[in-house]
């Protein structure tokens, strides 16, 4: 590259990150970890860290309460490391991905353990934590340490293809938006950078009718206008989900039910849950009381309901299940799956 072209490039990318920042400081959202632009407020890094955890594969109107139980209950770091697991678990249910709470435990010793109950500020330090992948590193480096990281979360992606009319299928195009975001980082407020393009996507460049008279990108937006503008991000062909089945038992003795917590590796590993035994293609013999669908990242499971008489005797059984009163199921900690089965249940015999 000629010092000329550098130059221009330069140039290119200073003129983009103003009139995103610009855009920015104007209509950033409100959320509880963020510090509002030019507030002069210093972003706390476990706040920034969890919820880029719990923001994972989930909403932002879906985390706000989670994200508010958890800081009032463990307002640092050193207090979730020292929080018992299945308080954490418990807490965690209903946001769903539970291995992604086991490594949220996890990473919080590894901080106290390893770190003196400080996040290291560095990407490649984040990212040797526990649970911590690419993303997450990238965006509590620039978010709570003003590194200039390359972001890249869903909403990103989509203002970049759109921008660049990258026309790749993902996740082939992954690569080519990273490329093509890189020399567009500043080196001042790479947090706020990176905020201000998941805020656009989130809210101007829409997966649906982006409101593209609106957006501090349009003049230079290679999609804008098209009509086939929501095409953009191309989508990988979908595959077809396996569909597994299950029984779960139903247990009840004195208003109470049979709970157990399942094991630690797997699928919903170390949450409470009904009894039962394991998912497989096979649809069961038996017909059940109640049966919910749910769908998970790789599969749909049909679980069904039916009475049992007893919990399954020996030291393990009796060592993993407790009896737990029908009217507080609330307050058991249970998994999205097995909260819409008991509701189920109960409304049946409401
Ligand atoms: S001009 Fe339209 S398509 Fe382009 S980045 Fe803005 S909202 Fe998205």
């Amino acid at each position: 590259m000629s010092v000329q072209t550098s130059h221009m490039a330069d140039d290119i990318a200073r003129d983009f990150a103003d009139r995103l920042l610009g855009w920015y400081d104007r209509s950033a959202r409100v959320l509880p970890w963020r510090i509002a632009p030019n507030s002069g407020g210093v972003p706390d890094p476990y706040r920034i860290w969890l919820a880029e955890v719990m923001l994972q594969q989930t909403t932002v109107a879906a985390v706000a309460g989670y994200f508010a139980r958890f800081t009032e209950r463990w307002p640092t770091v050193a207090d979730l490391a020292a929080a018992d697991d299945a308080d954490v678990m418990a807490a965690w249910a209903g946001l769903g991905y539970y291995a992604r709470a086991r490594n949220l435990l996890a990473c919080t010793r590894a901080v106290v353990r390893d770190h003196g109950g400080i996040f290291p500020d560095s990407e490649a330090a984040l990212r040797a934590l526990p649970g911590i992948g690419d993303y997450t590193a990238a965006s509590v480096a620039a978010i709570a340490f003003g590194r200039a990281a390359v972001v890249v979360d869903a909403n990103i992606e989509r203002v970049i293809a759109r921008h660049r009319l990258i026309e790749t299928p993902l996740p082939m195009a992954k690569r080519e938006i990273r490329a093509a975001l890189a020399p567009l980082v500043p080196t001042d407020r790479p947090g706020d950078f990176a905020q201000a393009l998941m805020d656009l996507g989130a809210t101007v460049c829409t997966p649906r009718s982006p409101a593209c008279a609106t957006c501090p990108l349009m003049t230079d937006c290679r999609a804008r206008g098209r009509a086939d503008i929501e095409r953009l991000p191309v989508k990988p062909p979908k595959k077809a989900k396996p569909h597994r089945h299950g029984l779960a038992h139903w247990i009840e003795r004195d208003a109470q039910v049979w709970l157990v917590r399942r094991p630690g590796k797997g699928m919903l590993g170390g949450m409470r849950a009904l009894p039962g035994g394991d998912w497989s293609d096979a649809r069961p013999s038996e017909s059940g009381i109640v049966s919910v669908d749910h769908g998970f990242t790789h599969f749909d499971l049909t679980l069904t309901l039916v009475r049992r008489d007893a919990p399954p005797q020996g030291p393990d059984a009796a060592a993993e299940g407790r009896w737990w009163p029908i009217a507080d199921l609330d307050a058991a900690g249970l998994p999205t799956l097995y909260r819409k089965l008991t509701d189920k249940m109960l409304e049946r015999d409401a």
